[in-house]
């Protein structure tokens, strides 16, 4: 996709606004490669809808194209449907409430003992132990997998063998880490071939008999389209707080990530990437984002989408500049801006025409930035939005006075202040000037 992103959606570079007709070719590229990825139908639907709505009539940022705002909605969307850049942790109850009680549920055969393990040695290696519980009572097998990774990941393993009650092995085997001061209890359970309600019934009785704090649906990434409805029957019977997503070391796209979000609302926790206890990750949306769209590197992509955000601010302040509004309030924004963005130079860059900065007033003015800030905080409103009154006029001497001592400055860092400003000021002045052909009018100095 990331080269039909840079072919296709070049046909969009030319225009002012995102609108049906244009984004018809993009959108369809991104269905095709949701689809492509396994997502289930009605969540691209869905997804796509949300980015025609979000996309039509947005008007195009100056020094981007149109391909790149539309970038900026998808990418913003992706990461809204992926739960926000950082992914999420588990929930542990505060020690003294006893162990935190995390509950693995799924079909049979996505990974779910396994999971288990995996999980022990990761919490193992953040300094908690745990106590694997085996509740899968229908195969002695299913017992002794558990019994082998907990000896593995040197983790005990509590089983009342075969032809037990599953929640009364989970509500003992809590009572046995609770005795011995475990962390955290992880519960293995039964899996079936399909969604079925003999094991809804047991999960939610287990759920109940050990107040579990974590219920994590395992889902295969391979699972492909009917993730959708797997997650949403077992989301609605036993009520998921989030999911692992095993077997991602395959070449799988890994669609299923959007289906269980999109559907649950609930967060990927973990991605299974082998079958080594050492292969559990906690989940990178931006990651999966990429692998989803089948686009090289999202990460690029949201680096693309925040230049459109700056440019956007750039233009809020040539905007304010160009009807000479500008004043400290703005000065203070841009300052902050220029922070943000590797100092005066890379944002007078933006801003077309104010190259004519030299290079000692673009170092002075990072350079002042924090005694800036701080003289601009202690002065009233009025004062920062008419800076001339600090200038000229029968209170200024007092006013300088009660501003530097607010801000534990000197009368010359003042000074200063207001010489830079004014100096802005006339240059951009100057720029308004040469744009509009006006006159420039000259403000401070
Ligand atoms: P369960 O029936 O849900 O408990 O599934 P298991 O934990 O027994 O796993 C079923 C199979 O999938 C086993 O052969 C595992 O080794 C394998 N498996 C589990 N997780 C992963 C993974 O993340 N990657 C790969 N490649 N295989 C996995
Ligand atoms: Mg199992």
């Amino acid at each position: 996709l990331t080269e039909r992103l840079n072919s296709v959606w070049a046909t969009l570079k030319d225009e002012d606004d995102l609108s049906l007709e244009n984004i018809k070719g993009p959108l369809k590229d991104i269905r095709r490669a949701l689809l492509e990825a396994d997502v289930s139908l009605p969540v691209v639907r869905r997804f796509i809808k949300n980015i025609e709505q979000k996309a039509i009539g947005t008007r195009v940022t100056k020094g981007v194209n149109a391909g790149q705002q539309l970038t900026k909605v998808v990418a913003d969307e992706l990461c809204e449907l992926m739960g926000g850049f950082g992914g999420d942790s588990l929930a542990f109850k505060d020690p003294s409430m006893g162990p935190t009680v995390i509950l693995m549920a799924g079909l049979q055969g996505v990974g779910k003992t396994t999971a288990c393990g995996k999980l022990a040695l990761y919490l193992k290696k953040q300094g908690k132990d745990s106590l694997l519980v085996a509740t899968d009572v229908y195969r002695p097998a299913a017992i002794e997998q558990l019994k082998r990774l907990g000896e593995q990941v040197k983790t005990p393993v509590f089983d009342m063998g075969v032809r037990v009650d599953p929640p009364e092995v989970a509500r003992l085997g809590l009572e046995k880490a609770r005795a011995e001061g475990i962390d955290v209890v992880i519960i293995d359970t039964a899996g079936r071939l399909q969604v079925d309600v003999h094991l809804m019934e047991e999960l939610r009785a287990t759920k109940i008999a050990t107040a579990a704090d974590e219920i994590l649906l395992v889902v295969d990434a391979m699972t492909g389209q009917e993730a959708a409805a797997l997650t949403a029957a077992f989301d609605e019977a036993v009520g998921i707080t989030g999911a692992v997503l095993t077997k991602m070391d395959g070449d799988t796209r890994g669609g299923a990530a959007l289906s269980v979000r999109e559907v649950s609302g609930k967060p990927i926790k973990f991605t299974g990437v082998g079958e080594k206890m050492e292969a559990l990750e906690p989940f990178y949306p931006e990651r999966m984002a990429s692998r989803i769209l089948g686009m090289g590197d999202v990460v690029t992509l949201v680096e693309r989408a925040q230049q459109v955000v700056k440019n956007e601010e750039a233009e809020q302040m040539r905007d304010k500049i160009l009807s000479a509004t500008f004043d400290f309030n703005d000065f203070i924004k841009q300052m902050e801006m220029m922070g943000q963005m590797g100092g005066m130079d890379g944002f007078m860059k933006l801003l077309p025409g104010m190259s004519g900065m030299s290079e000692r007033e673009m170092q002075e003015a990072d350079k002042s930035l924090k005694v800036a800030k701080s003289l601009i905080l202690s002065m009233t409103s009025k004062e920062r939005q008419f800076p001339d009154i600090l200038v000229a006029g029968a209170s200024a001497k007092s006013r300088r006075k009660r501003i530097i001592e607010g801000a534990g400055r000197s009368e010359k860092d003042l000074s200063q202040l207001i010489v830079l400003f004014g100096s802005m000021r006339v240059k951009m002045q100057k720029m308004t000037a040469e744009i509009t052909g006006a006159s420039a009018e000259v403000g401070l100095t």
